[in-house]
């Protein structure tokens, strides 16, 4: 049989290929998307940056969005785990770059639907419960795979391949590139929750972070009744507990003084869904033939919760490279460097914020809401969002400045250090 064939096909149906997808076909190029699932699907990820929300009203979505239970979003609440101390408070009305200062928490189900059924309605041609199996040929101008729907396999070809895959990366793992980083190897363990404390006014909004010696606790509110509430470890610190993987979120609510009050109501799920070894960088991130976007390309840490984001931002760079390659004849090589920087400088900034997140330092400075020369506002305006492809000067040497206030408050302690809270040493009968 012959192949089908496309100008673009893209791997993934999730907020990086539905956005990409959309914007090709929104600019007149024949798109065909492969999705392995059927939408509405369950999916982590469900805290918003402002920029998230830049980046959907200028995909023209906002009325779509706004018709989506969710929850407004004003900044970020951060508590260490033992709860001797008040909460700290990040507020995105903070920050030094301008642009939107609110975002939102949803169930990822519908609003991935969301972005699928305003692909399909830009033109895309969709295919759901379709699975790539294998990439057959990839290459500048052709590349071929096989999909599987229904138990048939299907050969399809198109001049450029998207790869939007998520953490499946299956461009990625053919190419054989895909990196795990082995200084955040970390697990997740999550579920929906009923009944969860919600504080009151805007504070009823924020996303809450727990944190622990091990790694951190998320409080999402969804909707008005449900809350999304995960455990992020690191690997090693998992092992150690001995506890099974599918029950860990409840073992570790129950050691943690702060969980376990705002949980004191809360309706658990049976188990926990898990999640391990999820950063990691798939370089190049394009290259002949292929784009890799969203997840498929890089995954930062979800502390900061830039995932969905950063999704939507590399869509639109890659579309808008892949259209000047199909229709503008622009040479795809300078195209594709471009794009990779785009990803690499993007990311960067949360890489390295993340990797000090981990460091005690941090904590003992961001949670004092405070610091000279407003160094902890350039924070916020990073978990704002409002900084890719570059941050603005006024952002950038106050991160600088930060980074030295890290290293002088591990070793001079500029501000008191603040007592930590160990899931493991903690013994269940002392809480
Ligand atoms: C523990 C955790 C917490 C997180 N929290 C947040 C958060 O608070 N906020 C946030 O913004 N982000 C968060 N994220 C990240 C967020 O989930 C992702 O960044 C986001 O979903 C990426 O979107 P995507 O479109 O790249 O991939 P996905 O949403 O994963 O979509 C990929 C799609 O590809 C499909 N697919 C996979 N393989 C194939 C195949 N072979 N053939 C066809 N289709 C295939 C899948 O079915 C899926 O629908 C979190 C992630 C984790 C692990």
């Amino acid at each position: 049989m012959k192949p089908e064939h496309s100008e673009v096909l893209v791997i993934g149906g999730g907020p990086a290929g539905a956005t990409t997808a959309r914007e090709l076909a929104r600019s007149g190029l024949d798109v065909t998307l492969l999705e392995g699932s059927s939408h509405p699907r369950f999916h982590i990820g469900e805290s918003f940056l402002p920029r998230g929300l830049t980046d959907l009203k200028e995909l023209g979505l906002a009325d779509r969005l706004a018709t989506l239970p969710q929850v407004r979003k004003l900044g970020a609440e951060f508590l260490m785990g033992h709860g001797k101390e008040p909460p700290s408070y990040a507020w995105f009305s903070s920050s030094l770059v301008p642009g939107e200062q609110a975002a939102f928490h949803l169930e990822r189900a519908p609003f991935d639907k969301m972005l699928l059924d305003a692909a399909r309605e830009a033109g895309v041609k969709v295919l759901e419960n379709t699975r790539v199996l294998k990439i057959l040929r990839l290459e500048e101008g052709l590349v071929a795979l096989t999909a599987e729907r229904n138990g048939t396999a299907r050969e399809l070809t198109a001049h450029t391949l998207v790869d939007a895959s998520g953490q499946a990366t299956v461009l990625g793992k053919h190419l054989g590139i895909r990196k795990v980083l082995p200084d955040l190897k970390k697990v997740a363990y999550y579920g929906h929750f009923r009944g969860v404390y919600r504080g009151p006014g805007d504070l009823a909004g924020v996303i809450t972070v727990v944190l622990c010696k091990e790694g951190w606790f998320w409080i999402i509110p969804l909707d008005e009744e449900r809350t999304s509430l995960g455990l992020v470890l690191n690997e090693a610190s998992a092992r150690q507990t001995g506890v099974a993987a599918k029950n860990l979120l409840k073992w570790a609510i129950e050691r943690c003084p702060v969980m376990a009050e705002r949980c004191r109501n809360a309706e658990f799920p049976e188990t926990n869904v898990v999640s391990a070894d999820f950063s990691y960088g798939c370089r190049p991130f394009a290259g002949p033939g292929y784009f890799m976007v969203g997840d498929a390309a890089t995954f930062v840490d979800p502390v900061f919760s830039t995932g969905v984001c950063l999704s939507l931002a590399t869509g639109r760079q890659a579309a808008a490279a892949i259209y000047k390659i199909l229709r503008q004849g622009h040479e795809a090589a300078p195209l594709q460097e471009a794009y990779r920087h785009y990803v690499e400088d993007t990311t960067a900034i949360f890489f390295r914020l993340v990797r000090q997140f981990y460091e005690p330092a941090f904590r003992d400075l961001f949670l004092t809401e405070k610091g000279p020369f407003s160094v902890h506002k350039a924070v916020i305006s990073v978990l704002c969002g409002h900084v890719f492809p570059r941050p603005p000067f006024s952002v950038r040497w106050r991160l600088h400045l930060f980074t030295l206030f890290l290293k002088l408050q591990k070793r001079f302690a500029l501000v008191p250090r603040r007592e930590e809270f160990s899931l493991i040493e903690t013994r269940a009968d002392v809480s």
